[in-house]
């Protein structure tokens, strides 16, 4: 499926947003236009379909508005990580390191079963630190990473390099 102009076109920059020199991709316009929607969870979608994917794994928070919707398109689970001290039950957790500081996420333990096939989702990869702690906690759930699916890529922080390698890489745009 090719990538409509009107997707590209609805990311807003926002500059020196949370922080001065952050460039903020905002997809909000985007989730707010019903073809723009459907069309950003077809592609997200579209190179694993049919690939026995069973559980979508989505980073809080905005991994949070289409990683279940992903998940559906897909007939998988949708499993979420939090940051620390959010999920009530027994976790798995990562540390990780961010530009100033390490902080950790956490992933239930009886979320993903041993032998999983797991697609790792986020709206934007930047610097992809938060995508490899993902993977991390997905492998020592004991299940298989079977690729990434961003909706945008920040190409100039080469987040894709932090990534394991053999592990399929879909990103739906570029900046
Ligand atoms: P990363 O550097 O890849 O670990 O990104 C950390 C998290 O912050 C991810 O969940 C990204 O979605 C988000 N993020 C980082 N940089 C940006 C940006 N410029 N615009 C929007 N979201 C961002």
């Amino acid at each position: 499926m090719k990538v409509p102009d009107g997707l590209r076109k609805a990311v807003r920059t926002i500059p020196d947003f949370p922080k001065p020199g952050i460039l903020f991709k905002d997809i909000t316009p985007i989730l707010g236009d019903a073809a723009l929607l459907a069309a950003s969870v077809a592609l997200l979608s579209e190179p694993f379909a049919g690939k026995g994917i069973t559980k979508v794994v989505a980073i809080e928070s905005r991994g949070f508005i289409l990683g279940p919707s992903l998940a559906l398109r897909l007939g998988a689970g949708f499993v979420p990580i939090r940051k620390k001290g959010r999920l009530p039950c027994e976790t798995l957790s990562v540390g990780y390191g961010l530009e100033y500081g390490t902080d950790a996420i956490e992933m239930h333990k009886d979320a993903i079963g041993f032998g999983e096939r797991v697609l790792i989702h986020d709206d934007v990869i930047a610097t992809g630190g938060t995508a490899a702690a993902c993977c991390d906690l997905v492998n020592r759930a004991g299940a298989r990473v079977e690729g990434f699916s961003f909706l945008m890529e920040l190409a100039s922080l080469k987040g894709r390099a932090a990534l394991c390698e053999h592990v399929p890489f879909h990103a739906v745009m570029a900046d």
